[in-house]
């Protein structure tokens, strides 16, 4: 409480600008908690909290920057509501954000894995399963804080392109606080999830096209429409720190410390820098000692264009055309793709990439072993995990977390073909012995 109302003073005395908000908006005091500006990840200049997304000087990426001297302590988490908003202090948010109509996401089960992990031969490995958020994916997370920052910047509708899981968040979030969403999707998408988005009433355009030409068509209706946030285009900086959360939970879960190793699924690429950027914030507050930990990235075949840079060496990731099962997993063009080769490369970690086959027997194996349903994405994760482990990269001794980010029901058509009854009988109780199941 008192960390926020002495950053609120420096908020004050920081920034000289006013923050811009949609419109000529003007922004409450405090909206952003003990955010302080936004920098820039390319050249590292500081512009005002405002909806923009891109540096004035160099049209680099941005990114929220906080008050080093707030205080945050374990105890005032704690005592924080059972969801995201517990991390308050550690997000740009307002104070008062667990009060206004949200979905709620976050502190979903962390479980020990000690049937996958005999399997896999390793010992300490974890699942930190975002399935149970209230749209069933981690995109949940970063909506809730897009959300919260866009209310503050007077946006008037939530919108967003997507691959799936996002569309269902946006829609779902939209409609519980009431206002407009608008939500663009390639038209080839998975059937459950364009109809667990349509049924929250919102505005849903399939577009004939990839992720990339559809990301690319909400850019350009950004620029157009003053008044609609994007959640991952025009207030991308705070829907990015929605994703620390899932970095902060794991820490909490663990007793306060730091995992030693986790495997990350990569799209754009944002969820796994920003999990790093997490564990840094809870080591510079003095949340959990300062450890080593390894992250690791899990990209499918079909659509691996971080994972090909990150072997070849290179520092530029050159955009690919997707064709993979991995749908949510789908982006050719990934925006945090260098940032995701900076922060493997400096923890000493790699990006993978599997098969689509092998996408298929990471859900099935993590079904089997676990009982977690985890959708496609959480296959490239398991697989890439197994992967891993073969080739040496991952140390099966340390304490490991892989995150599995969305439902399986959700992604039905990639284990339709492979499993189903063991046998289908008559109801005597003679065709079921004759069957031999007993
Ligand atoms: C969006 C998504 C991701 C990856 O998110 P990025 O931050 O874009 O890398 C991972 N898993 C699921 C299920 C998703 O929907
Ligand atoms: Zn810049």
């Amino acid at each position: 409480m008192s960390a926020v109302l002495q950053s609120e003073d420096h908020i004050q005395t920081h920034l000289s600008e006013p923050v811009r908000g949609a419109a000529g908006h003007s922004v409450r005091p405090g909206a952003f908690g003990t955010a302080v500006a936004l920098s820039c990840r390319a050249c590292g200049a500081r512009q005002a909290l405002g909806a923009e997304f891109a540096c004035l000087e160099c049209f680099g990426p941005l990114e929220v920057a906080y008050d080093p001297a707030a205080t945050v302590t374990r105890q005032q988490i704690e005592a924080g509501p059972h969801n995201i908003w517990r991390y308050q202090p550690l997000l740009p948010v307002p104070a008062d954000v667990a009060a206004l109509p949200g979905m709620e996401p976050g502190m979903t089960r962390l479980i020990r894995a000690h049937h996958l992990g005999r399997e896999l031969g390793i010992d300490k490995l974890w699942v930190k399963d975002d399935s149970g958020n209230p749209t069933h994916s981690f995109k949940d997370r970063v909506v809730a804080v897009a959300l919260a920052a866009a209310r503050e910047l007077g946006f008037t509708v939530l919108a967003c392109p997507s691959t799936g899981n996002l569309a269902n968040a946006v829609a779902a979030a939209a409609a519980r606080a009431g206002i407009r969403s608008v939500v663009l999707i390639p038209q080839d998408l998975e059937r459950p999830k364009v109809l667990t988005t349509a049924v929250y009433g919102g505005t849903l355009v399939a577009v004939d096209g990839t992720y990339d030409d559809v990301n690319r068509l909400a850019t350009q209706i950004a620029a157009e429409h003053e008044d609609w946030a994007f959640v991952n285009v025009n207030v991308r900086p705070y829907y990015a720190e929605g994703s620390k959360t899932l970095g902060f939970e794991v820490a909490e879960q663990l007793g306060w410390r730091l995992p030693r190793q986790v495997v990350v699924p990569v799209a754009s690429g944002s969820q796994l820098t920003k999990i790093d950027k997490g564990f840094g914030e809870l080591v510079s507050h003095g949340l959990v000692d300062d450890t080593p930990y390894t992250m690791f990235g899990a990209q499918a075949a079909g659509c691996s264009p971080v994972a090909a840079a990150f072997q070849g060496g290179h520092d530029v990731v050159r955009p690919v055309r997707p064709d993979t099962i991995a749908k949510s997993l789908a982006i050719g063009n990934p925006a945090d793709g260098p940032y995701v080769l900076d922060s493997v490369r400096r923890t000493g970690g790699a990006v993978e990439s599997v098969t689509d086959d092998e996408i298929r027997d990471g859900i099935a194996l993590l079904a089997r072993t676990e009982g977690i349903f985890a959708e496609t994405a959480g296959g490239v994760t398991v697989a890439t995990l197994r992967k891993l482990i073969q080739a040496g990269r991952l140390d099966p001794d340390a304490e490991t977390v892989i995150f599995n980010t969305g439902d399986g029901l959700k992604t039905l058509d990639a284990i339709a073909g492979q499993v189903g009854p063991t046998a289908t009988i008559s109801s005597s109780y003679d065709a079921f012995e004759a069957a031999g199941l007993g």
